[in-house]
């Protein structure tokens, strides 16, 4: 039900509120209800989520000022240009497909951070006076002034917000500092002397529902078909919101259709990572999705995103029969090539003895497969062109797979077979609707925990915090039983 009294029904609904749940600024002492700047707080859903039974939590987050570009003294700063080779989040966008635009770097010092000690029993958030946690992985420069006190200087990125737009973005001076103390303190860093602020900095406080009342499809416990997302869960960035995003999405239409959902384990993907993490450890503070936070980060590469989740894409009718198949097409030429390079015999010769020298490695003094020369870390697929003359032509998207699997290959087995052990936890599943209170041998705090979060697998129920391994084993006993 909107403001105006509509009323919308869907099978499926999926909340992404961001920080607009009973959201409050702070700038300074001043303090007033909105959703982001200049936009209006939810508050009849934040009320009607509490009447509903969801447990509600309160976080906190900081945004620097925007200032005018043409206020800037540029050439007193370091310049750092866009990438020559950019990197795209998805597989299909080669080359560059934005323009360059350069980002400056300053700092502050001694005098900037003496304003912002004078002026900190003017911050609700840093004085004591407001309780909920703020965001550990990207503190404000008042927290980080205190927290460390023993810097002399912390770095400021001047990002340009955008193409169409004057304002530029103060990475790393997040402030709810009083507004004229804002100015002042941006006054003594150098390049930023005579800056004009566009939008002050300012912290905003918010609602977040306990993601640990979540199924891992990211749908509620409580009610069926609502599905929570983003911010809301007690994460924040981009990247977190938007992987949660396409997710609840997802499945709300999976749901929807009667088929199967889409739930990925740790060992698969970063966002599987993140929701685990969320639905089983719930947030005390703003969840920032680390790599490492992931168990089995070397299989979690982005060289190989593609390989790991297209074909999830394709089963959900996400991704296209033509991108799919140019994925098994890389796939198969990368594992051809695999096998060709372990049966490339390479022997001592003159010749090859003096690239290997060129490369700063040990000659040979017996004979190798390919594959094997290829682990040396001095040596890559395409230094070795010369002594490999039947190599057939390959993508350079396939060469890379190929470089990688074979150079890491040690460090990759040894993770495939704890992602095998990890599997095997997970595969244990717990039946549903299970009376913890009922079982025997389980701590009472083990109870209360399990009831909670209502894990799925034995791997997830070990990662529950607080649960010991006699919860686990009674655990074990008590399912066997059922089963
Ligand atoms: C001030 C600030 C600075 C940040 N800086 C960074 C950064 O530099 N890098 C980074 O990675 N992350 C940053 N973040 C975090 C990042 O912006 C958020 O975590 C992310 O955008 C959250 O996405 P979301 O979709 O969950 O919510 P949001 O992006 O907040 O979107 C919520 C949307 O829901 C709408 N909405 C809310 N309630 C209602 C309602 N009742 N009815 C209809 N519509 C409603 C709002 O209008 C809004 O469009 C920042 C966050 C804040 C608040």
């Amino acid at each position: 039900i909107v403001k105006s009294g509509l009323e919308f029904s869907s099978p499926t609904v999926i909340l992404t509120n961001g920080t607009f749940l009973n959201g409050k600024i702070y700038i300074g002492k001043t303090t007033y209800s909105a959703g982001r700047a200049g936009e209006l707080a939810s508050i009849g859903l934040a009320e009607n989520l509490k009447e509903l039974g969801f447990k509600v939590g309160r976080l906190n987050t900081c945004t620097p000022p925007r200032i005018d570009r043409r206020t800037v003294d540029f050439p007193k700063m370091k310049e750092q240009k866009s990438a020559d080779i950019p990197l795209s989040f998805s597989f299909e966008n080669k080359g560059k497909i934005y323009k360059d635009f350069s980002v400056f770097m300053t700092r502050t010092n001694q005098k900037t951070h003496q304003i912002i000690q004078d002026n900190i029993h003017r911050v609700p958030l840093s004085n004591g006076t407001i309780q909920s946690a703020a965001i550990r992985y990207c503190p404000s420069v008042e927290d980080k002034i205190i927290r460390f006190p023993e810097k002399e200087s912390h770095q400021i990125f001047l990002e340009p917000e955008g193409y169409n737009t004057e304002e530029i973005y103060l990475q790393g001076f997040f402030t709810s500092l009083p507004a004229d103390a804002q100015q002042e303190a941006l006054h003594t860093i150098v390049g930023l002397e005579n800056c004009k602020i566009i939008r002050y900095g300012y912290a905003i406080e918010y609602d977040i529902i306990y993601p640990n009342q979540l199924k891992y499809s990211l749908e509620t416990k409580a009610i069926k078909g609502l599905f929570l997302a983003g911010q809301v869960n007690g994460t924040s960035g981009y990247e977190e919101a938007a992987e949660q995003g396409l997710l609840a999405g997802i499945n709300a239409v999976q749901l929807t259709r009667g088929k199967e959902l889409l739930i990925l384990d740790r060992s698969e993907a970063y966002i599987a990572v993140e929701i685990d993490d969320l639905v089983t450890k719930s947030v005390t503070e703003p969840y920032r999705l680390r790599t490492g936070l992931a168990e089995y980060r070397l299989l979690l590469r982005q060289d190989n995103a593609d390989l790991r989740l297209t074909p999830y894409g394709y089963k959900m009718g996400l991704v296209s029969e033509q991108r799919y198949k140019k994925l098994l097409k890389k796939k198969t030429l990368v594992e051809k090539e695999k096998e060709r390079l372990k049966e490339v015999i390479i022997h001592a010769t003159q010749k090859v003895n003096e690239l290997l020298n060129k490369l700063g490695t040990t000659p040979l003094s017996e004979v190798v497969t390919l594959a094997t020369l290829l682990t040396r870390p001095e040596v890559t697929y395409n230094q070795t062109a010369s002594i490999d003359p039947n190599r057939p032509e390959l993508p350079a998207e396939a060469t890379e797979q190929v470089e990688i699997q074979i150079k890491y290959a040690g460090y990759i087995k040894r993770q495939e077979i704890q992602v095998k052990r990890f599997k095997k936890l997970e595969n244990y599943r717990i039946p549903k609707d299970i009376d913890y209170f009922n079982m025997h041998g389980i701590s009472h705090e083990g109870k209360e925990r399990f009831s909670e979060v209502q894990p799925i697998s034995l791997g997830q129920a070990k990662r529950i915090p607080g649960i010991t391994p006699s919860d686990i084993a009674a655990l074990m006993i008590n399912i066997e039983k059922i089963k």
